[in-house]
């Protein structure tokens, strides 16, 4: 059994790819499951096979503790690690050869809390694990946004301490241009000609992100299905390559 996370910042295409990357997999008739960890997602467009809001409500931990919609949202999870045991119990019915997990909104729950980790790791067991993370090619279109989402999924791959492969999300939003342009930058290249007049410190840190990125993203639309074969290959590498969920 392989888990696949699939985290972002908000509105970056998570919950339409595990959608549409569930359907990609049982037209290969593949044994999919999907769980949903969002506490406050309203409508969802897959039936989830375990979903944490039959664990936790979040609107109504807003009403009863009297928090915002960002505080809830942690509240919740932390609330969803003291049911961990009904949790685990209901997950031993879950049998599927990949297991796809949607993730909220709150990429910080990620990058910087560690009940994201916990959470993670509580599910996953001792199964294998890939956290496909998404950047939003509306927003990395711009070379500075581009960095940036580079060094929140490095944030969010130090953290969480599970093999990740970068996606570059919506690619249908792009021109032909935009996109060759992306896929350069992906190769290390170019960049740093639009970054416009940076620091030394800027400089030197965008070079060692490039140097050091594994692989580029790969660019997928969850509207046309376009890069779902590439990204299916990158996971499966990843899982099969046999690095562990440290
Ligand atoms: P999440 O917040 O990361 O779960 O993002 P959603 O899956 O809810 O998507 C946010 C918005 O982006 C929705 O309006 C989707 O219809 C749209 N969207 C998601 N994937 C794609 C895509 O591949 N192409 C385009 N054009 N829009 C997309
Ligand atoms: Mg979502």
């Amino acid at each position: 059994m392989y888990y696949v996370f699939f985290t972002g910042t908000a509105g970056s295409g998570k919950t339409t790819m595990v959608k549409e990357f569930q359907g990609y997999l049982l037209d290969q008739d593949m044994d999919v499951a999907v769980i949903n960890m969002d506490p406050a997602v309203e409508g969802l467009p897959y039936y989830p096979d375990l979903d944490v809001r039959e664990y936790v409500d979040a609107t109504e931990v807003m009403r009863r503790y009297g928090l915002g919609p960002n505080s809830s949202l942690i509240a919740s999870i932390d609330l969803l690690l003291t049911k961990a045991s009904e949790i685990k119990g209901d997950l031993d019915s879950v049998e599927a050869n990949y297991v796809l997990v949607d993730t909220p909104g709150q990429v910080e729950l990620f990058a910087y809390r560690e009940t994201g980790r916990y959470f993670s790791s509580l599910l996953v067991g001792g199964n294998k694990s890939v956290n496909v993370f998404l950047m939003d090619s509306s927003l990395a279109k711009e070379a500075r946004s581009y960095v940036s989402l580079l060094l929140l999924s490095s944030s969010v791959r130090f953290k969480l301490g599970m093999p990740q492969v970068n996606v570059l999300s919506k690619v249908d939003l792009l021109s032909r241009d935009e996109l060759d342009a992306l896929m350069r930058w992906g190769e290390g290249e170019e960049i740093v000609d639009h970054l416009g007049v940076i620091d030394e410190y800027s400089f030197e840190l965008v070079k060692a992100l490039l140097e050091n990125m594994e692989v580029p993203p790969v660019p997928v639309s969850s509207n046309s299905g376009e890069g779902f074969d590439e990204l299916y290959a990158e996971i499966q590498r990843v899982v099969a390559g046999g690095e562990d969920f440290a």
